[in-house]
């Protein structure tokens, strides 16, 4: 893939896009967006306001009523779907530089796993447009009854910044697959991909007024879109207040709500685990993207007779985990994606401190470049104790905090004992406990012997507060369609 720098790339200011038109806001407002490892600006986007919003609605409202997207057959939509993956593909060095320039995320993370996952994402629901289908039902009586499964309408879709272009991938594709028109808000900290992906979308054919991208900040740009009369359903990933926030404001016009929320993973490492792939899995669990992941293996749980080992050899990789330049091939760790996360992370770091966890490494900011990025330290703590905040509360941040453990009994009983449910993780070799513990386990998904494997066939989602609904997968369908039952008298 070719290496793209800064003066390769002209970065433009962000328009707002609604219906199919590249606008200024109606107030001419902006805000910078900022390299996170500089501390400088990018480039400024709009804010988009109530009344940008309102504008975005009616352009998706009529896309939906009244377009050629609605008399499109499915087929059609679907090969739409697979060109926006193709031009993924095509633009994969362009989105990677953004992605990294914007989010501080690693351009080996970027270019070898969003971007391609991205795409992955919008072949694999083109080939499910054609597919979705409704039944046919032997009722009582003299009755022909069968179901439509339609589209739900106009969809508002917020999303975070820690993975902007493929969780923007995973909200859009389907909501397309299914007949839907959207309106798509980026975080505020990261929406130069998701521009591009407008971009993206025009030039592969999708309808004008079908996705509408408007840039701005939570309580202004995205709660425009949850109070909107005319959307129809929200579909949010974010922090667990946020998506209380937004359930509460949707159910004043009763909105249809799916939510991704946090999670504060358990990882399990049993005794009988092939200890060095538990130790990079590990690693890979809480330092992947600078611990900015929801399902990030944030709670470590080490059977007691293996633990001096294993910590040991965990320290030992970590401290060789090189902080830096996200644009270095050869750095692990980029800076976190914001001041408040940096001070965030910080904040917690202190509490484990006080809490009387023992630091094992890290626990400080990194000093890297111009000295003004935000980076930290891949941090651990051990001798973490299930009460303490740092166990309990998302950081979101490279922090991990250990617990020991005995037995499996108690081990089940420890990483349950949560608010959140959204992934686990078991290493052990005994296929009878592995089998168990999946089932034991309450979180949407559970990883045996691996750490964070996505594909966009298998779905994705929270138990508990870490939220509801499923994404990816066929199960993402049901979030995009509703059914309806058509009776028809035969006597
Ligand atoms: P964080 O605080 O870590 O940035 P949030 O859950 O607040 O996480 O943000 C995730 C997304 O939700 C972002 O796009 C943000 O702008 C948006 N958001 C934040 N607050 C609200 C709100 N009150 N209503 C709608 N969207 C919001
Ligand atoms: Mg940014």
């Amino acid at each position: 893939m070719e290496t793209l720098t800064k003066e390769k790339i002209q970065i433009k200011p962000g328009k707002l896009f609604i219906g199919g038109k590249w606008v200024d806001s109606v107030s001419g407002k902006t805000f910078d967006t900022i390299n996170p490892a500089t501390g400088e600006p990018i480039t400024q986007v709009y804010e988009a306001s109530e009344k940008d919003v309102d504008l975005a609605v009616q352009a998706a409202r009529k896309a939906f009523e009244e377009g050629p997207w609605k008399k499109m057959s499915a087929s059609d939509r679907g090969k739409i779907l697979w060109k926006i993956g193709d031009l993924i593909l095509k633009y994969a060095a362009e989105l990677s530089y953004l992605e990294t320039l914007d989010s501080g995320k690693t351009i080996f993370e970027s270019s070898k796993i969003d971007i391609p996952h991205t795409a992955d994402v919008f072949h694999y629901y083109a080939g499910w447009a054609d597919k979705i289908q409704g039944e046919t039902i032997p009722v009582k009586g003299n009755f022909f009854n069968y179901t439509l499964r339609e589209p739900v309408g106009v969809v508002g879709q917020i999303i975070p910044w820690n993975f902007p272009l493929s969780l923007a991938s995973w909200k859009v594709a389907p909501a397309l697959a299914c007949g839907n028109t959207v309106i798509l808000k980026p975080a505020e900290q990261t929406p130069l991909t998701a521009l591009k992906l407008g971009e993206i979308c025009q030039e592969a054919g999708v309808p004008d007024g079908v996705i509408n991208i408007v840039t701005g900040h939570g309580p202004t740009t995205g709660a425009a879109i949850v109070k909107h009369p005319g959307v129809d359903k929200i579909a949010f990933t974010g922090s667990y207040l946020t998506g209380q926030e937004i359930m509460r404001t949707a159910s004043n016009t009763l909105k249809k709500v799916s939510l991704e929320l946090g999670g504060k993973s358990p990882n399990i490492v049993f005794a009988d685990s092939d200890i060095d792939p538990a130790v990079r899995g590990t690693l890979n669990g809480i330092f992947y993207n600078k611990g900015e992941v929801c399902s990030a293996g944030s709670r470590l749980f080490v059977q007691e007779e293996i633990h001096d080992l294993f910590m040991e050899k965990l320290v030992e990789k970590a401290n060789g985990y090189k902080v830096g330049d996200p644009f270095d091939p050869k750095t692990r760790v980029g800076p976190l994606v914001s001041e408040e996360q940096l001070k965030k992370v910080l904040r917690y770091i202190e509490i484990g401190k006080n809490e009387k966890a023992k630091l094992l490494t890290g626990g400080e900011r990194a000093n890297v470049g111009n000295g003004k990025g935000y980076f930290v330290k891949p941090t651990i703590f051990d001798e973490v104790d299930n009460q303490m905040k740092i166990a309990q509360e998302e950081i979101f941040g490279p922090v991990l905090a250990t617990l020991r453990f005995k037995d499996i009994d108690e081990v089940i009983q420890k990483a349950n004992q949560t608010i959140y449910g959204l992934a686990a993780a078991v290493w052990t070799k005994d296929i009878k406990k592995a089998h168990l513990l999946a089932k034991e386990l309450k979180a949407g998904t559970v990883w045996i012997n691996t750490y964070g494997v996505f594909d966009a066939a298998s779905p994705f989602g929270g138990y508990k507060m870490s939220g509801f609904g499923r994404e990816l997968g066929m199960h993402a369908l049901e979030l995009y369609t509703q059914v309806k039952s058509v009776w028809i008298d035969l006597s």
